[in-house]
């Protein structure tokens, strides 16, 4: 079932982005106890995820959790860039692909910074779905290249990632077209949230969880699946989320006047989910940090000298850990997940 978050009507679990009040949706599970079974991709949460008997290829992996000490901190990395497009939108993607296969939907519309667009490619390519992906003059080259390599129509915008989204919305509307953007599709989220649930199993409830925050797809996934396992009775407390943000482009921390583009997949200034992210950071008691272009650049450095090979987008994260842990705001001995992302091997500029 789906759910309004503003007026609680509810609806049947077709593919929808939103209610007829123009609030957001989240899928509503039947509240079962947590049974991971079998495989060891996203298959093994299969009781708890909102998908029929089309079972589209390939299936997100479990991606591995690699343990460093930062400062007094425990940093938990969970290296979501490892998925088969590069990023942790996989997971959503994968979700989403199954639902359009079940409904028979074989023509989509979708806005992207990259990365969901690419992944949205990739597995719409074996699924037979056609991709016209919306994206910015601005998007990376190498990322525009490989998104019409995997068969998509690339439509370029000029304008901000807001006026893209309109650009979007209004060309599936025109066309009568499928809108699958993945800032208000609730199944989107659903694929996320299995972060959590892998998180978990890998490690249990760590007590901060750090996500680059732009559209809110990431926190709102650790969020609702941490959520779950707490209603499944499996844990007593969620973590403490950090929505971190790029500066300049800040929803839920204080706008800044300097803009940190390095951070792209978060540059997303107004997004339409912002009350339920509100949500989140409110129930888990969390917080917001804001980084900038040099803090980001910083944390990048770190990050590929201990091996990482992220997109700047990713190393967000840890700049806000640190910032946190310097304000004091993050006390030694705490443990702290931090998501990474994107890969940087889709990029040959600026990493
Ligand atoms: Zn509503």
């Amino acid at each position: 079932m789906l759910r309004c978050s503003r007026c609680g009507r509810t609806y049947p679990e077709t593919f929808r982005l939103t209610c007829d009040c123009g609030g957001t949706l989240l899928v509503e599970g039947p509240g079962a106890g947590f049974t991971p079974f079998g495989h060891l991709d996203m298959r093994r949460y299969l009781a708890h995820l909102p998908i029929g008997s089309l079972v589209p290829v390939p299936v997100p992996g479990i991606t591995p959790i690699s343990e460093i000490e930062v400062g007094r901190v425990r940093a938990i990395f969970k290296l979501e860039y490892l998925h088969p497009s590069g990023s942790f939108k996989d997971r959503g993607t994968w979700v989403t692909v199954a639902k359009l296969l079940g409904e028979g939907i074989d023509e989509v519309v979708l806005d992207s910074s990259g990365n969901a667009a690419l992944s949205f490619a990739l597995y719409a390519l074996p699924a037979g779905i056609k991709l016209h992906a919306f994206i910015s003059y601005d998007a990376r080259r190498e990322k525009v290249l490989l998104l019409q390599k995997l068969g998509a129509i690339v439509h370029y915008v000029e304008g901000d990632r807001t006026v893209i989204h309109e650009r979007a919305r209004e060309y599936a509307e025109e066309k009568g077209l499928t809108y699958v953007t993945h800032w208000l599709n609730p199944y989107f989220i659903e694929g996320t949230k299995t972060i959590a649930f892998e998180v978990f199993e890998q490690f249990g409830v760590p007590d901060y969880a750090f996500a680059p925050t732009g559209s809110g797809t990431l926190l709102l996934g650790l969020w609702k699946g941490f959520r779950e396992l707490k209603e499944m009775g499996e844990i007593a407390e969620l973590p403490r989320l950090v929505a971190v943000q790029a500066s300049g482009y800040e929803s839920l921390c204080e706008r800044s006047p300097f803009t940190n583009s390095l951070a792209d997949g978060i540059a997303i200034p107004r997004p339409p989910r912002l009350d339920d992210m509100r949500r989140a950071l409110r129930e888990t008691n969390g917080m917001c940090v804001s980084v900038s272009r040099s803090e980001t650049e910083g944390a990048l450095s770190w990050l590929k000298r201990a091996g990482f090979l992220v997109e700047p987008t990713s190393a967000v994260a840890l700049a806000g850990l640190w910032k946190l842990i310097e304000t004091g705001e993050i006390p030694d001995g705490s443990s702290a997940l931090l998501p990474l992302t994107g890969s940087g091997l889709k990029l040959t500029e600026g990493i």
